[in-house]
């Protein structure tokens, strides 16, 4: 028997043909919404890409109908304890690609792709001098926990990346390459990709951080930081043994591991940043953000005029002290 209070969130993937992905999300969605779940599920021809949360009941329903699908028998997942519903909605989309890399000759990692390191094996490999490890995730994902000495290429988005390759091969070359991503997905691409490329040798994590976070002998050793995810925890704890911050707060430098988004729904930019740095910012990354007439924040606290010039003064106020 299991408590209809404990939920779960689940974290998976598959590349595998999937004739008609508009056909498959629409009677997908069905499905989802007839188990109660919530969350988001990407499906290409290429294969599915989803996280969802639910009961215990509810998920394993849904992890033993995916099984039976002879195109899913052998996807993983990643199973993580929750206290409810990790989203709001439940959405399935049909898409191109599972995940936006937009080559022009696009890569099948069925076909090639980077060796799979367990966890044991990427802790052990991380730690050879002829190795570089790379962050196959965006910047502000980088910057709230990573893999101890692990590269940060500075890029926005995961289309970003091979372009980002080709300006600092000077960095990677002639090494062993180690790439890791949240779940492993977007190493399956990556790492083919880096094949592709000539890079000769190239693992990938297996099952991502997450599952790195989960292996009870490595317990996320050499992982700083946490692990942001695209649910509504934002991010999840890895190392086990010894938990170190890396996060910078957005306004101060001082360590943080808080992310919000900017008040302004138009910049809507993920910074690091304390609550008391919220309420002193107005929540905004800049002066433009914090008078924006769309302030959320504002909204939010229901402040007048004068109280946004009041909190505006002492900003202004310190920043003059500061250059003084
Ligand atoms: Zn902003």
């Amino acid at each position: 028997m299991t408590n209809s209070n404990e939920y779960q969130v689940l974290l998976y993937y598959k590349y595998v043909p999937v004739e008609d992905p508009v056909e498959y999300a629409s009677e997908h969605l069905q499905f989802c919404n007839n188990l109660e779940l919530k969350g988001r599920i990407l499906v290409a021809h290429e294969g599915i890409n989803g996280t969802v949360s639910g009961t215990v009941e509810q998920t394993n329903k849904y992890m033993e109908t995916m099984h039976n699908d002879p195109r899913f028998a052998d996807m993983e997942f990643k199973i993580d304890p929750h206290d409810g519903h990790a989203f709001k909605k439940m959405h399935v989309r049909p898409r191109n690609e599972l995940v936006s890399l937009r080559l022009e000759d696009d890569i099948n990692p069925n076909q090639a792709t980077g060796q799979y390191f367990e966890p044991k094996e990427f802790f052990e490999a991380m730690q050879d001098e002829n190795t570089i490890v790379l962050d196959a995730r965006n910047d502000y994902e980088y910057d709230l926990g990573h893999f101890r000495g692990a590269i940060r290429p500075d890029i926005e988005a995961f289309r970003e990346l091979p372009e980002w390759v080709e300006q600092n091969k000077h960095l990677i070359e002639g090494k062993r390459i180690l790439t890791y991503c949240t779940g492993g997905i977007r190493c399956e691409k990556f790492s083919g990709w880096l094949l592709k490329e000539g890079f000769e040798d190239v693992a990938q994590l297996h099952g991502g951080i997450v599952t790195y976070g989960k292996d009870p002998e490595v317990q996320g050793e050499l992982w700083d930081g946490r692990c942001y995810v695209f649910d509504e925890r934002i991010s999840v704890p890895i190392n086990k043994k010894d938990h170190v911050i890396v996060g910078e707060d957005y306004f101060d430098g001082r360590a943080c591991e808080r992310y919000v988004n900017c008040a302004n729904p138009e910049c809507n930019k993920q910074i690091i940043c304390s609550e008391e740095n919220e309420h002193k910012y107005m929540r905004g990354c800049s002066h433009e953000c914090r008078t924006s007439p769309r302030n959320m924040y504002v909204k939010e606290h229901n402040l007048s005029e004068d109280a946004i010039q009041q909190r505006l003064k002492v900003i202004e106020d310190e920043k003059v002290k500061q250059e003084a």
